[in-house]
């Protein structure tokens, strides 16, 4: 019996897991077959305090992982198949055979972009095409760029960059946004900003880096070449909630639902991170909540006497 598993070992999961470690509940954290979570896939960090210099994703991740390790966690590496939180103790299921049973749960299982879907976007990905303005708008400056979406992520990444690129066009699949007006207008009234509506990305174009898009007119079906040097997908997150679906109560979009610091509807889970944050999507932020959920969890414990 577990007092404490921790699903997810992003900056939420491995935060939660260094204060549930020091607060001596020794942790057992599950990580996913990605283990680490998004930062693994992106090149340098400079906005982790902390980290005068910078630091590379997957490095950080390697001695946060390490950190909660001093402490004592336990890792236990695969994909959790089941979770069972309409029991006491929970029951967690991993690679459909092993089960654990636990007096609590913090859920980090983190959020995926979601990709247009193309072979080269996924081959430059950190070689110009990114999904994150505020991790890598500052390695383009100077440069042109372009945004694929037309909601609110779209609006607010390509008026980041334009603090650095030279020109930023939105490419967006119809000819009206779907952002809010206030963060239209924002967009509308940046003269670095250019618009290119009703069109698609058919095509990411460079070798070693990026250097431009072939774009499709839904409307005429003609395609154009628009050369850049990075392009920043913001069609929208997905949080990775499938397992706690019915159990555990999410938005319309599949956020998992918090109140009163990361309690969930189910007394004793507790979420932290990019599942259950739509809005800031930080590593700093998804860490702070990590580090709350686990404090929530340890006082939840108490509260049982356990
Ligand atoms: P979103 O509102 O779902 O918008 C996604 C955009 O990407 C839409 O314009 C959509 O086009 C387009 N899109 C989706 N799939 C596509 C594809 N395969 N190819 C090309 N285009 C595609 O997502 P979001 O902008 O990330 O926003 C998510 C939530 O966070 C929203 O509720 C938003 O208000 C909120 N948010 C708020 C702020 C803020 O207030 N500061 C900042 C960011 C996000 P269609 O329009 O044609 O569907």
């Amino acid at each position: 019996m577990q007092q404490v598993v921790i699903i997810g070992s992003g900056p939420a999961g491995l935060t939660a897991a260094i204060y549930a470690a020091r607060a001596n509940l020794a942790p057992l954290l599950i990580e996913g077959l990605q283990a680490g979570g998004q930062l693994t896939t992106t090149t340098e960090v400079e906005n982790y305090p902390g980290f005068e210099r910078g630091i590379q994703g997957p490095e950080l991740m390697k001695v946060m992982r390490a950190q909660a390790e001093r402490f004592g966690t336990e890792f236990l590496t695969g994909d959790v198949s089941a979770v069972d939180l309409g029991r006491k103790p929970f029951a967690i299921t991993v690679e459909g055979e092993r089960r654990i049973e636990t007096k609590t749960v913090i859920v980090a299982t983190g959020a995926s972009a979601i990709h247009i879907g193309l072979p080269n976007e996924s081959r430059l990905t950190g070689h110009g095409v990114s999904t994150c303005a505020t991790c890598d708008g500052f390695f383009f400056r100077g440069k042109e760029l372009i945004v694929v979406g037309g909601g609110d992520s779209a609006m607010e990444e390509a008026n980041f960059l334009t603090k650095f690129a030279t020109k930023v066009s939105v490419v967006h699949r119809r000819d009206k946004l779907r952002a809010s007006k206030i963060m239209q207008d924002r967009a509308m009234k940046n003269e670095k900003i250019a618009f290119v509506w009703n069109s698609v990305v058919e095509d990411i174009l460079g070798d070693q880096v990026v250097t431009g898009v072939r774009l499709r007119n839904v409307v005429t079906g003609t395609t154009t070449r628009l050369p850049c040097a990075g392009v920043f997908v913001a069609i929208g997150h997905s949080p990775n909630t499938g397992l706690f679906k019915g159990q555990l109560e999410m938005d319309a979009k599949g956020y998992i639902l918090t109140t009163a610091g990361t309690a969930t509807n189910v007394a004793g889970v507790f979420a932290a991170g990019d599942v259950q944050d739509a809005r800031y999507r930080q590593a700093i932020t998804a860490a702070g909540s990590g580090c709350m959920a686990a404090i929530d969890a340890e006082r939840f414990l108490e509260a049982l006497g356990a």
